[in-house]
Parts: C-alpha cells; structure tokens; sequence
C-alpha cells in the first residue's frame, strides 16, 4: 500500500523583523526576511512521524503558494525530511485572500495526487485558521481539525482534538484534510545531513496556467475582502509604576478600579 501525504506550508515574514504593510495595504513581503511559518513545522513533523510508524510506501510533498523567496520554506521541510516539493508562483497572485489561496492550494493538491491533506492549524501572518476547511470544502473530502494526536492506519486517520472541557477522539476515512495544533509534539530540527540532501530534493513551480486558473480568480483586486486602512500600533507605554510605601495595596486596587477591572 501507498501514502500519498501532502502538507501545505506557509512562507510567513519574521515576526522578529520589522513587519509592515505595503502601499496597496498588503503585508510587505519584499524587503523583510521570511521564514516557514513555525505552527506549519508541526504538520510537517506529524508527516515524518507517521511515515515513520507506517509500513505503507509513504511520500511527503511539501506545497507552497507564494512568492519566489517561499523556495526558503520548501526547503526547511525538506531538510526536516519531506521528500519532493511543490512551488506555487505567479506575479496575478500577489495579495489573494484565503478564499482565493484555498483554490489554488485544492487545484494543486489535485494535480499533485494526494490521500492526506495535513495543514497548520493557522499562519503566524494572517493568522485565520480557515484554509484547511476551505481546502476540504473545495475537495470535497472529510476535515479533522485542530488535532494533538494523528495516526493513519487501514485508510482512516484518526485523532484526539483537546478542548478546554473534553477530549474528542475523532476518524475519517481517507481521502481527508486535518490540521494539527502546535500540542501535537515538538518539530524536529534539520539535520546537516538532511539540510545537505534537500539540496537534491526535486522542486517543482508551476503557476496559475498550470493549474488552469484564471487571474480574475485569484489577486488583491480579486479579493473577499480588501483592508481599508492601517496604522502604526501606538508603542507601548511604561505603565504605570506603583512604589509600596505602605499603600501600594491601596493603589493597586484604586487602578484596577479605575481599569473597571475590579
Ligand atoms: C495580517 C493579514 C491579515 C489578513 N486578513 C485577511 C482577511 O481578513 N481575509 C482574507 O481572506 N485574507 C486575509 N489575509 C490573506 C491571507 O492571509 C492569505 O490569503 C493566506 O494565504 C490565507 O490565510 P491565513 O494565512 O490566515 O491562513 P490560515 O487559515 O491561518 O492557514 C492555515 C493553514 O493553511 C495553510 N496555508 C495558508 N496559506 C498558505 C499558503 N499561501 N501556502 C500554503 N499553505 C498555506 C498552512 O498550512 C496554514 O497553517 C491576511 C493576511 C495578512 C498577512
């Protein structure tokens, strides 16, 4: 038997650099360092543990839609272990939103033949949480989400999703899409030996005419929602210093009185 196990993995800026949006108010991608988003280095590890736990033939194809640079995340999935790469690229999708991405990401797993679906549960960036359900809506296939716990075995992948008040131990019959959650183990970091074979580690680019898309379907003009304007976050102010001279108590409740929080 066979596992064809695609993870989609998000080029995100730094969030230690100096993240700031563009003058069309998209996030400038250009001139800031990008990485792999770090909540996607957990669907990758899950990837590697359940190819590792299986006695199928399985294959992990890491899968990007973004700009050039997004080559960089590509390319720490494969030194964790990923075995091919898929590189969505194409100038008409600069600014698509998540109902625009979920098109592209469906189309490309479709062309690239897949029995496993494993997303991030969110970007660090735009954060949203819904590409994965977008994604098996658009596939037509069974969504498990937000999972701490995935295993496949006789065509199902199971999985234990933690709330705040139950556990659920939840299945779906395969083909599916699941997203795991940053509980579900700590990601391995590349080895020098798996850093130097995913320089050989075969990536492909396709673009929009590849996967048969129109532009009118993807793109900022093409959008769900447009961002309207944006501003500079206030910096954050010292606070307010409380010095005990015997009525630091007494201050501390007048404050938190004066927040309303007591
Ligand atoms: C600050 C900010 C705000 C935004 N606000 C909105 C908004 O309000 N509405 C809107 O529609 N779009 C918005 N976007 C655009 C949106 O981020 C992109 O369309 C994005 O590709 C999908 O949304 P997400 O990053 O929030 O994904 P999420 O739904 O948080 O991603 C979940 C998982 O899907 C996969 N995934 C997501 N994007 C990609 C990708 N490009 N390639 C491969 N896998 C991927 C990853 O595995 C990820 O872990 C925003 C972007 C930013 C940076």
């Amino acid at each position: 038997m066979s596992l064809r196990i695609v993870v989609t993995v998000k080029y995100v800026p730094d969030a230690t650099g100096d993240r700031h949006f563009a003058d069309d108010l998209t996030v400038d991608r250009d001139d800031v360092d990008g990485l792999l988003s770090e909540l996607d280095e957990y669907a990758v590890e899950q990837a590697l543990q359940i190819s590792e736990n299986s006695d199928d033939d399985v294959e992990i194809t890491v899968l990007t839609v973004g700009p050039e640079d997004a080559k960089d995340a590509l390319r720490k999935a494969l030194s964790m272990g990923a075995d091919k790469a898929i590189h969505v690229e194409d100038d008409d999708l600069h600014g698509t939103d998540a109902i625009g991405t979920s098109l592209v990401l469906a189309k490309a797993v479709e062309k690239a033949g897949y029995d496993l679906v494993i997303s991030g549960m969110a970007s660090t960036d735009g954060t949203m949480g819904v590409v994965p359900a977008l994604l098996a809506e658009r596939l037509g296939v069974p969504q498990v989400t937000l999972l701490s716990e995935v295993s496949v075995g006789d065509g199902t992948v199971r999985g234990r999703r933690d709330g705040d008040a139950a556990s659920e131990q939840l299945e779906a019959s395969l083909p599916a899409v699941v997203s795991v959650t940053d509980q579900s183990g700590e990601a391995r970091y590349p080895s020098f030996k798996g850093i130097m074979a995913a320089k050989k580690k075969p990536v492909q680019s396709w673009d929009l005419s590849d996967l048969d898309i129109d532009e009118d379907e993807v793109g900022l003009e093409n959008a769900y929602t447009t961002v309207d304007s944006a501003a500079e976050r206030p910096a954050r102010t010292a606070g307010t210093i409380v010095k005990d001279e015997g009525e630091g108590g007494k201050q501390l409740a007048e404050f938190l009185a004066g927040q309303k929080f007591i």
